[in-house]
């Protein structure tokens, strides 16, 4: 509470910028997951590792835009692409340049894309390869999981929001290997589509285990359903995703945020059986458009990203300074006997307020919500941005540095607040 109060407070600026803004936008917002109580922070500008609120406040942003952040702003890579594209104009009503290399630059790069086709969001790109795959093999559900979050229209969060999917879905238990195959077994011939994060985000960076990749490969194979991975944000844990990491390769992967270089972005793509289904050459391709796809901000700022900045040395090194962060974090609280733990992989993670292991989106509702409100007001006052609900996603200009400051603020917080945590 008393959180909360200094934070309203030190925010006059974001307040009204956020009243104004509920004149126009329902709840002032045009992105649901951005709002939090009692208003959200209004961000005036950022740099490199920083950002700045409306009120003047600096952060070291941890938040890194739920993963799309990865390079920090304002990279001077990603500029002077973007640059260089406008000084050739946007637009052009054909085909460009630059979309076929960068194409080529993630096929090569994802395992399970021989082919691929760009979209301008993670939701559009997971829109698209369901209902390609639905298309192809006729059938009408789609095999989603608790907790999941695969954009706009798929969100589902257990009892957090209403559904407004425009499929027919069945709810699964993550991480659940028997109830799972089961549920499978007991709709294959209806299942057309099972869609996963295989590391979920937004419900708190729960890995999924070895097994259940490997179980539902495995039956999805054997009942010709699509498998689909949706590695909007997972991707970044890997040179070729986090499929390369685990050994499981779908028969679908869709993309998004940090791919694009920091533009609207988002691609889906899969075995040249399924893609060439796009091919307009055959006369009963399916329809697959938009007047932005290829647009030249996004290719240039994408091909130059994953070309010049996001190479394999630096999936690695990132990786490790999140493993490392992570570690440094889940020590500190270990060591004072304290029920708070951080989930993740690599550069990717989250707090949770209890030390139990943390497999579904069912397990993160355990311990006591409130640590999760003052982890973040108070982290925000001592000049750290974090997600409302604890997510870190670790950026390329996060510096060894930074992480001894991080850590230092969670040691005051652990020190101040063991009596509460
Ligand atoms: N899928 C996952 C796993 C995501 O985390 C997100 C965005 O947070 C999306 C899809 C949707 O992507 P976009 O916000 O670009 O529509």
């Amino acid at each position: 509470e008393e959180a909360r109060s200094r934070f309203l407070k030190r925010n006059p600026k974001s307040a009204d910028a956020h009243e104004k803004a509920t004149r126009s936008m329902p709840g002032g917002n045009t992105r649901t997951s951005l709002f939090y109580a009692p208003f959200p922070l209004a961000i005036a500008r950022g740099d490199g590792p920083y950002v700045w609120d409306a009120d003047g406040h600096k952060y070291l942003d941890l938040l890194g835009e739920f993963t799309a952040g990865l390079y920090g702003h304002s990279h001077p890579v990603i500029r002077e692409a973007l640059n260089r594209a406008l000084d050739n104009g946007l637009n052009f009503g054909g085909h460009g340049l630059i979309e076929a290399e960068f194409a080529e630059v993630l096929c090569r790069r994802f395992k399970s894309i021989d082919l691929i086709r760009f979209t301008n969001s993670g939701t559009e790109a997971n829109l698209m390869a369901i209902s390609t795959a639905l298309a192809i093999n006729k059938r009408r559900k789609v095999l989603v999981f608790n907790g999941g979050y695969h954009g706009g229209v798929f969100t589902f969060h257990s009892g957090h929001n209403r559904i407004n999917a425009p499929f027919d879905f069945i709810l699964g238990r993550y991480n659940d290997v028997a109830g799972t195959r089961q549920l499978i077994e007991d709709n294959a011939l209806a299942l057309g589509v099972v869609i996963l994060e295989p590391m979920q985000g937004g419900a708190g960076c729960i890995p999924a285990s070895a097994d259940f990749l490997s179980m539902l490969r495995e039956v999805t194979a054997q009942h010709g359903i699509t498998m689909i991975f949706d590695e909007v944000m997972t991707s970044r844990l890997g040179v070729g995703g986090l499929q390369g990491e685990v050994g499981i390769t779908p028969d679908m992967t869709t993309l998004g945020k940090y791919v694009g270089g920091g533009m609207s972005f988002g691609a889906f793509g899969g075995t040249e059986k399924i893609m060439r289904h796009l091919d307009p050459r055959q006369p009963d391709a399916l329809p697959h458009a938009g007047t932005f796809n290829n647009n030249v901000l996004t290719m240039s700022a994408g091909l130059a990203a994953m070309t010049q900045i996001y190479t394999p040395a630096a999936v690695a090194e990132l990786n490790l300074r999140g493993e490392r962060l992570r570690g440094r974090l889940n020590a500190l609280f270990a060591e004072r006997n304290l029920a708070i733990s951080f989930t993740g992989r690599g550069s990717m993670m989250n707090i949770h307020p209890t030390t139990a292991s943390v497999e579904n989106v069912e397990d993160t509702k355990r311990g006591r919500p409130e640590i999760r409100d003052l982890f973040f007001f108070e982290m925000l006052e001592k000049g750290f941005y974090c997600a409302r609900r604890g997510m870190i996603n670790l950026s390329l200009v996060i510096t060894d540095e930074h992480a001894d400051q991080f850590v230092a603020a969670i040691d005051e917080f652990a020190t101040v607040h063991k009596g509460l945590l």
